[in-house]
């Protein structure tokens, strides 16, 4: 495992949509929540445009992603999630969606922030939603340069979010991780979290064993031997 030198007290885990999380990082949380760090989501979207089921009204899907997405935080550590309500299908990395974001890291102050990749998987092409991309692009031109210029998205600074500077970002769903987490103690936590999200959710068993077969894939990846988990990451310097 690679990790920085610096102590991390904050992380912010900025993404699309409500699953994202736990299909790529949760059990990566599990690790730093255990070990003390304030671990805070930002939701670009609450996933509306998410199941199939065409009787149940956009708004009311919304509530109930945030709901899942909210029981999934709490099984990894989590209680405190920054919704924006940009529509889901429909991201743009423009500049509302850069001060939003910008708005939340100020707020947060972390250390590290997770978030997608903006290049596209053309191997894993559902880690390659455009929502994904437009969320990564936004969220990485929020940590450089918009959330520590203070002359960017002057209204932030009118609402008296100061300036920060996030020194390092790492990303999910990249073809070049350079970084990998050992989840094996935690990946019943991973299972939980991503669980919650009931309404997505038809297979739970399924679900559990699609989630241990990656992460084994990705400790086999990493060279481990057989029997252990893991996540991957891409990590940036940003400072
Ligand atoms: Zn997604």
């Amino acid at each position: 495992v690679t990790d920085t030198e610096q102590p991390i007290d904050r992380i912010l885990v900025i993404v699309a949509h409500p699953d994202d999380i736990d299909f790529s990082v949760a059990g990566t949380v599990a690790t730093w929540t255990a070990a003390g760090i304030d671990v805070r989501y930002c939701l670009v979207t609450s996933g509306e445009a998410g199941g199939d089921d065409r009787t149940m009204a956009r708004a009311d899907m919304a509530t109930l992603r945030e709901a899942e997405q909210t029981a999934a935080a709490a099984a990894v550590g989590v209680t405190e999630l920054h919704f924006l309500h940009h529509p889901d299908g429909a991201v743009v990395a423009d500049l509302v969606l850069r001060r939003d974001i910008s708005r939340v890291i100020r707020i947060v102050r972390p250390q590290r922030v997770v978030c997608q990749s903006s290049q596209r998987n053309y191997d894993r092409i559902y880690a390659s939603h455009p929502d994904h991309l437009a969320a990564a692009e936004a969220a990485i031109a929020a940590v450089y340069p918009d959330a520590r210029n203070p002359f960017a998205h002057p209204t932030l600074l009118e609402e008296g979010h100061e300036p920060w500077a996030v020194p390092e970002v790492w990303l999910t769903g990249d073809v070049e991780a350079n970084v990998d987490v050992d989840i094996t103690d935690v990946i019943d936590r991973k299972v939980a979290a991503l669980q919650s999200h009931r309404s997505q959710v038809k297979d739970p068993d399924a679900i559990e064993k699609l989630l241990r077969e990656w992460a084994a894939g990705n400790a086999a990846d990493a060279g481990w031997p057989a029997g252990r988990f893991a996540e991957r990451f891409r990590r940036i310097n940003t400072q």
